[in-house]
């Protein structure tokens, strides 16, 4: 793999909004392309498309491009569902010329940030609360009570891990978060 362009990668507990503010990202900076991860989990009704949100693999699949070493970091997030970075991702936005922009979870932030080094801006989300966490999972009706459970109980884990990221976006208000984000993106980009 070329090592070429930038990497920006926002990790956050699952319901913090990093999703949202990565693709208001995608949406208002067109030198920035979103790495499209693998997954083993189902797709959510008609909000999402396979080849834009995820590619949507059977594990099979999926165990068959670990074998072929086709991913930089691959993770089992939660019991059963596999997510995964493929190499041939990074290769695709590079060689458009764009930076490479990460949605994914906290361990999988800093395997990126690891493999990337200094090309790379790690930014960790971060909820208010524990609460707050809940009452977003609750509001956007795409999970069911169990993968809530298993949300809510990683995420507690997960805030331990803020301070190995270069820059935390404490999400409170998400007008101010996405101003913050592109601010962090501008400054990143040219330096
Ligand atoms: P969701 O099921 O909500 O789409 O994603 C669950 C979690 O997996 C989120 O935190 C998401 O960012 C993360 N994720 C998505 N793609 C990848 C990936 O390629 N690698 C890792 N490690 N996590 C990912």
């Amino acid at each position: 793999m070329q090592k070429k362009g930038k990497v920006i990668i926002f990790s956050a507990p699952s319901g913090s909004g990093k999703t949202t503010i990565v693709k208001h990202l995608i949406a208002n900076n067109p030198d920035l392309g979103f790495s499209i991860s693998a997954c083993t989990r189902d797709k959510r009704g008609r909000e999402e498309q396979n080849g834009k949100d995820y590619y949507f693999l059977t594990p099979e699949e999926f165990r068959s491009k670990i074998e072929k070493e086709e991913f930089i970091e691959w993770e089992e997030v939660y019991q059963g569902n596999f997510y995964g970075t493929l190499k041939s991702e990074i290769d695709r936005i590079w060689n458009e010329g764009k930076n490479v922009i990460f949605d994914v979870d906290v361990k999988g932030g800093l395997n990126l940030k690891e493999y990337f080094g200094n090309k790379a801006l790690a930014v960790f989300v971060k909820v208010p609360s524990i609460e707050e966490l809940k009452s977003r999972l609750n509001d956007r009706g795409t999970d069911s009570e169990h993968s809530i459970s298993q949300r809510v109980f990683k995420a507690k884990f997960e805030l331990g891990f803020e301070n190995k990221f270069d820059v935390t976006l404490l999400n409170e208000s998400l007008d101010e978060s996405l101003e913050k984000a592109q601010t962090l993106y501008d400054e990143f980009k040219e330096n």
